[in-house]
């Protein structure tokens, strides 16, 4: 399968990985846009938000829970975060394998554009 994080996954493009376990990877982000900026991936392919199936629920609730751990064990947990699901292209999603961004370490505008 062409796609690009899950040739990470199987280690075919080096990534600077921070955690991983047997359902998840957690690696920084190429293009970091904050002080810290990581990206959660299920080692699963699943291309968008739109597909995530019933069984799959359990998986995303786990990304959540470790973009949580992760921003706590680099220390910016207590000052605040963000977490961004893009879905297509007004989504702003260019790699169509789901991924949570977790960006830490500034504060974050809002509305984000
Ligand atoms: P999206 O725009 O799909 O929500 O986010 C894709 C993210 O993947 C972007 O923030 C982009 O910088 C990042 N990215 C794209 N290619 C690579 C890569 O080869 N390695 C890593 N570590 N990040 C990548």
């Amino acid at each position: 399968m062409d796609c690009l994080f899950c040739k990470i996954v199987e280690g075919e493009i080096p990534a600077d990985v921070l955690y991983q376990d047997e359902k998840v990877i957690v690696f920084r982000d190429i293009n970091p846009q904050a002080p810290f900026h990581a990206l959660v991936i299920p080692r699963q392919h699943i291309p968008t938000l739109n597909d995530i199936a019933d069984e799959d629920c359990e998986l995303v609730g786990y990304m959540l829970k470790i973009a949580g751990d992760v921003a706590e064990e680099h220390g910016f947990a207590e000052d605040g975060y963000r977490t961004v699901f893009n879905c297509n292209t007004h989504g702003g999603q260019t790699v169509y394998h789901i991924h949570l961004h977790l960006l830490g370490g500034k504060p974050m505008g809002w509305p984000p554009y």
